[in-house]
Parts: C-alpha cells; sequence; structure tokens
C-alpha cells in the first residue's frame, strides 16, 4: 500500500482470537498501543506482531488510525504474560487482553494523558520504623533477593506479615524497582493502601480495583506502561497491570479464593502472579496464616520454601479457642448459655464482641408446618431466603424477590414459618439478649459499598459498636483492637459438604476470623459452637495447628488422588434445558476419550453430570471432569481437545466454557 508502511497483526479486546491485520508505519514495533479503525468505530489494541496473515489480501486491509506516541510499547514480559494466560486456560487471546486493557481505555478516542507525576520514586521511609520482631527478622533473611523464588509465609494471623512485605517494598524501590502487592478483597484495599502511602510517602502507588474510577484505572495503566509507578496494589485485575521495572511480588492472604476470576477468563491471579515473577526472575512472597493446601504442598515438594511466623507482633498469645458441645448445652435461637455469658463479661468489661455466622438474611427457608411446603427459587433450585429489612423472600443467585404468600400456595394452610438462622435474625436475638448492646451487623446487605465499609470499620474502630454480628466479611485480615471475643455459630455447615475443599475453606475461614480477637491489648478468646466437638478439624482448631490440619488433609487428598496430587479442568454447559447441556457433554466426552486413546495421554474424562446447583438464572447446567495425574499430559490433551469442541454441534442456545484448576468440582 502507501509508502513506509508494512501489515502487522494487532490485538484488539474482542471475544475471540483478537488478532487482525493494519497497515502500520514502518517504524513500530510489537507491543507498541494503536487506535484501529474497527466496524463502524476505533478500538485501542496492541500490536502484535510484524508477520501477517497472508489469507488475507493487501487491499482489505486498512492502515491504523494513530500510534500512541510517547507510550512505550508494552513489555515483551508483559506480552508472554498474555499468551500464558490464553494457552495456560486455553482462552481466546482477544479475550485474554480484555483482562488487560481498562475498559475506559479501550473505548477512547484520544490518548489520556498520563496524570505521572513525574517525579522520581522514593524511599526516604517516613517517621521511625518498628523494631522487627526475632519472626520477622528470620523471615526477612530467609527471603532470597537475587533471581526468582517463591516463598511461602505462613505467618499466624496479627504476626506482622505486612511489616514483612513493607520491609521488602523498601528495598525493591531503593533499587529503583517496582512492587507488585495484591490483595484478595477490594475491601482490604484501603488499609494496604494506608500503610504503604504512610510508609513510602514519596512513592508512586495505584491501587486498582474494579470499583476504581475507569478514568483513574486508565491513567494507571498508562503511567505504569510509562514506568511512572513505584508500587501497584489491588485486586486480582492488578495482576496484569503493566511493568518496566518489575522487582517483587507480594500476595496477601494467598489461599483467598477471590484471586480466582470467574467471568470471562477464568484465571487465578495467584497463579498468574507466580509466573511473573518467574518471568521477570524476581521473588514472590505468598503470605497467609491459613495457605491453600496447594501452595502448602508445593513447599512439601520443594518447590517454595516456607518461612514461619509463629508469635504475634503485639507480643500477644493467639486467642484460645473453645468448643461448646450443642449437643450437651443446647443454643437457645441460636446462641448457646456459655457464648451469651462470655459476650456479657466482655461488654461489662467495655470490649467488643464478635459473633460470626456466615449466612445472610433472616431466615434460610420460609417453610409450611402443615405440609412441609418450602419457599424455592422459580428461577434456580435453591431455597428463597427470607429477609427482614424488606419482609421478602430473596434468591440469593439470581436476585430474584418475591413477598411470602400469606396461605401456603399447596394446602393453604396459614403456618408459614421462617425456618433457620440467617445474620438478621441472629442480631435480633442478639438485641434481645443484649438491650443495651450497640450491634452492628456486617453482612453484603448491610454493606454494599467500599465506602460504607470504609465508615463501618472506623466507627467500630473508634469504638462505636460493642457487638458485631458478620458473615466472612470479617474473617479477613482486618485489625479490631478492641475485639476480645469471637463466637462462632453455624459453622458445622461445612463439615460434611462434598466439595472436595469444603473443609479447607471452612478451617481456613474459622481460624481467619478466630485471628480477629485479641490482637492489641486484652488477650482474645474464641467460642466455636458444635455438634463434632471430637471432629479432628475442630482439634486441630482448638490448638491452631494449620500444619496439623494441612498433613492429615493433605494425607486424604493423595489417598484419593486429589488435588494437588491431580490435575482438574472443568467443562460446563448450560442451556434452557437440562438434555441439550447433558448431550453436548456426551459428545465432548466422546471425543476427548477418543483423544486421550489415540495419543496415549494419561487423563481421565468421567462422565457427564448435572450440576450440583443444577438450575441457575433460568438455565440448566451440567458439567464434566477431567482429570490428569501429569499437567504436561493434562495441557496437551486440553489443546486438542478444546480445538475439537469448538467445532462440536449444539443449539445456539447452548453456552460452554472450560476451566483449568477450578476451585469447585
Ligand atoms: P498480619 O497481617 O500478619 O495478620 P499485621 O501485619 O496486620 O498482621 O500486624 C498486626 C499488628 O502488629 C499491626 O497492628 C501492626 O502494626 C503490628 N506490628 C507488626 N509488626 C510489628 C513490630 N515489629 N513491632 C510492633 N508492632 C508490629
Ligand atoms: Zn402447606
Ligand atoms: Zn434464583
Amino acid at each position: 500500500m502507501s509508502e513506509g508502511m508494512r501489515r502487522a497483526q494487532v490485538l484488539l479486546p474482542f471475544p475471540g482470537e483478537g488478532l487482525f491485520d493494519y497497515w502500520v508505519p514502518e517504524a513500530v514495533v510489537p507491543g507498541q498501543i494503536v487506535r484501529v479503525p474497527f466496524g463502524r468505530g476505533a478500538k485501542l489494541g496492541i500490536v502484535w506482531s510484524l508477520k501477517a496473515d497472508p489469507s488475507v489480501p493487501d487491499e482489505r486491509i486498512k492502515p491504523v488510525d494513530a500510534i500512541w506516541e510517547g507510550l512505550p510499547p508494552l513489555p515483551e514480559a508483559d506480552r508472554e504474560l498474555l499468551e500464558f494466560t490464553a494457552r495456560y486456560y486455553l482462552a481466546p487471546l482477544g479475550e485474554v487482553v480484555a483482562a488487560m486493557l481498562p475498559p475506559a481505555l479501550r473505548r477512547r478516542k484520544r490518548e489520556p494523558r498520563s496524570k505521572g507525576r513525574g517525579e522520581e520514586g522514593a524511599t526516604e521511609p517516613a517517621g521511625p520504623l518498628p523494631e522487627l520482631t526475632e519472626g520477622q527478622r528470620a523471615a526477612l533473611e530467609a527471603v532470597p533477593r537475587d533471581g526468582f523464588s517463591a516463598t511461602l509465609l505462613h505467618g499466624i494471623t496479627g504476626s506482622g506479615k505486612t511489616e514483612v512485605y513493607l520491609r521488602l517494598v523498601a528495598e525493591c524501590l531503593a533499587q529503583g524497582r517496582q512492587a507488585l502487592l495484591l490483595v484478595p478483597e477490594i475491601a482490604l484495599t484501603p488499609q494496604l493502601t494506608e500503610r504503604v502511602h504512610a510508609r513510602f510517602p514519596s512513592a508512586r502507588i495505584v491501587c486498582l480495583h474494579s470499583e476504581a474510577p475507569a478514568g483513574e484505572r486508565s491513567a494507571a495503566f498508562v503511567a505504569a506502561m510509562r514506568g511512572e509507578i513505584d508500587v501497584v496494589l489491588g485486586t486480582r485485575l492488578a495482576v496484569f497491570a503493566p511493568f518496566v521495572r518489575l522487582g517483587l511480588v507480594v500476595v496477601d492472604e494467598e489461599h483467598d479464593p477471590s484471586y480466582k476470576q470467574f467471568e470471562g477468563v477464568p484465571y487465578s491471579a495467584r497463579d498468574l502472579a507466580v509466573w511473573r515473577a518467574r518471568r521477570w526472575n524476581v521473588p514472590i512472597v505468598l503470605g497467609s496464616a491459613t495457605p491453600s493446601l496447594e501452595s502448602w504442598a508445593s513447599c512439601e515438594a520443594g518447590r517454595y520454601r516456607r518461612v514461619a511466623l509463629s508469635a504475634r507482633a503485639s507480643g500477644q498469645p493467639l486467642p484460645t479457642i473453645e468448643l461448646i458441645d450443642t449437643a450437651q448445652t443446647p443454643a437457645e435461637e441460636g446462641v448457646s448459655a456459655p457464648l451469651a455469658q462470655a459476650i456479657e463479661a466482655t461488654l461489662a468489661r467495655g470490649e467488643q464482641a464478635l459473633v460470626f455466622l456466615n449466612r445472610r438474611g433472616y431466615a434460610p427457608v420460609v417453610r409450611c408446618g402443615h405440609c412441609g411446603w418450602v419457599s424455592r427459587c422459580p428461577n434456580c433450585s435453591v431455597n428463597l431466603v427470607f429477609h427482614r429489612d424488606d419482609g421478602r423472600m430473596h434468591c440469593h443467585h439470581c436476585g430474584y424477590r418475591e413477598t411470602p404468600p400469606r396461605s401456603c400456595p399447596e394446602c393453604g394452610a396459614l403456618d408459614l414459618q421462617p425456618v433457620g438462622r440467617g445474620t438478621q435474625r441472629l442480631e435480633e436475638r442478639l438485641q434481645a439478649l443484649f438491650p443495651q448492646a450497640r450491634i452492628a451487623r456486617i453482612d453484603r446487605d448491610a454493606v454494599r459499598t467500599l465506602a460504607q465499609w470504609e465508615t463501618l470499620l472506623e466507627e467500630v474502630r473508634a469504638g462505636r459498636y460493642d457487638l458485631l454480628v458478620g458473615t466472612q466479611m470479617m474473617a479477613k485480615g482486618h485489625d479490631f483492637p478492641s475485639l476480645t471475643l469471637v463466637g462462632v455459630i453455624g459453622a458445622d455447615a461445612g463439615l460434611y459438604a462434598a466439595e472436595v475443599r469444603a473443609t479447607e475453606r471452612m478451617f481456613q475461614q474459622l481460624i481467619q476470623v478466630a485471628g480477629r480477637a485479641g490482637r492489641a491489648g486484652a488477650p482474645g478468646r474464641v467460642l466455636v459452637q458444635t455438634e463434632f466437638p471430637q471432629h479432628p478439624l475442630f482439634r486441630e482448631l482448638a490448638a491452631h495447628d494449620y500444619a496439623a490440619f494441612a498433613a492429615r488433609t493433605l494425607a486424604e487428598r493423595r489417598a484419593l488422588r486429589l488435588p494437588p496430587f491431580a490435575f482438574q479442568a472443568l467443562l460446563r454447559a448450560d442451556d434452557e434445558a437440562l438434555e441439550p447441556a447433558l448431550a453436548f457433554l456426551e459428545a465432548a466426552r466422546t471425543t476427548g476419550r477418543e483423544i486421550a486413546g489415540r495419543e496415549g495421554w494419561p487423563v481421565k474424562v468421567f462422565d457427564p453430570v448435572p450440576m450440583r446447583l443444577v438450575r441457575l438464572a433460568r438455565r440448566e447446567r451440567a458439567q464434566l471432569l477431567v482429570e490428569g495425574g501429569r499437567r504436561p499430559a493434562l495441557h496437551a490433551f486440553l489443546e486438542r481437545w478444546v480445538e475439537a469442541l469448538r467445532g462440536l454441534p449444539h443449539p445456539r442456545s447452548l453456552r460452554w466454557r472450560l476451566e483449568v484448576d477450578p476451585l469447585e468440582t
């Protein structure tokens, strides 16, 4: 075409492979950001390769609109991150790049100006640093600084893991390099941002998460590409932030399932963070009081090193954990007498207590006392949860709401009762027991936005409340200095669940929520109501013995050849009815078994089954599990299989997706 132009492939955020040919100026190099005409509009993309697709004739190719001058090309390592993500999760490259480019940037007509302050980064730390505990000092010594290494920092709750991260960040910044800090939840970002800011007042820090204003996210992306950022801090999406001088990666609360993305490309930010650190040849620290059994097993296998922080930074002991046998001491409307007494004593001392119940709403079901009818969601295979706030029944899966009928729709009896207990009902009960107490309920109904959450945290810290009722929102790394008592209700639910990771989650949650007690002044106490005090999980919990829990659970998994001793992928299909979903999966199974058999790949292709929660938002869902003892064989299989799946006929209404390393099977 024109003088000084050549053809190149440009990667566009597009649901598909996303590679399209354009004319670009000769001087363009891979990684440059360009604006291209696309359909009737324009799109932002990345120059991917200077090779062209020979099957598309020159005259069908358009020139790019503009090169983003002044923005350096995306480094090769980051382009490889996109490629790796696409390959590992069997996702089209165009969808993966959509996870990296902030949405506002993609829609932009003109290049935004970076707001980078241009000044050189940081180090002078602010004020005197706390003297490190012995454990922190040992931990810092144990983390290698040269080249790639993965360290699991197993630090009990309140052991001061953050201080270890901050010291590592300080060294990283002193070398003029950049640090990436990941936390599992938006709610945890303000606390960490504040601490990083306070420690490095002149460092350029950006905080990335899905609630950050769109303009801020694109400005941060641009600044990061220009290398004008010292610290990127954020939730899972921050794992895709571009870097030019990455020097350190930290993944806090590494066990948290929120690192897994469910919409779009189902990636694990923790696992991608490890990949990034390896690619950049820099250290990564994975911190947790309750490490994932995957990471724990990686330590046993020598892939990660393990460093323990086994004392609290404050010098306080861990809280005592006592089990209340509800078979002996029945709970009255949820609260047993010993728990009620402990709360009373705590409040009398002017300290705070938390009662943990991981179920929101008032009652998990409305039931007819006469015929046994229960409230069900018309769109999903779940019960409707009664909420007291609006007096309606809610579906916690699809959002459907309905006013409870006056009489039973089945038998007409007037005997409809809310059955069971959620946080709202527990709050009511506690208010009746402690009429003087100022109670805050902390769950997703009461706290919807980051701003509400921050206000509430501040009020709790300021002592505005005596008694907290909360779900797992409370079980994450927050620091409440006056909280000395934690009561746990309804913990037995996870004990005999069918999910592979149900007990792991339960144990992690209980250790975490217990860890909120007694972090500052007074010693903490935890009371767990259970019908199964003899269960090994509760004995390990009472002893704060994560290692024993991990050893026992890993031995079980090894015997049953479950993850992390096997690798899995899950193919899911959904449609308006179950039959087509199952039929698609049956065809997928046949094809899969053929491929594995022909190639001799040791991969097990299971039979399709309806999902446990089979109906969701009017879609019927089924799944098929694939398992292999070795990752390379499984991946070789998956690559071939997914190609075959793309060619399988199915009704238009059917959707399918493949998930690698599923957390729930
Ligand atoms: P973790 O993340 O391990 O649960 P944090 O990092 O939140 O623990 O630390 C718990 C508390 O201990 C915080 O209030 C923190 O300021 C304090 N702390 C951490 N390290 C030290 C230290 N070396 N000396 C005194 N206090 C410390
Ligand atoms: Zn009835
Ligand atoms: Zn529903």
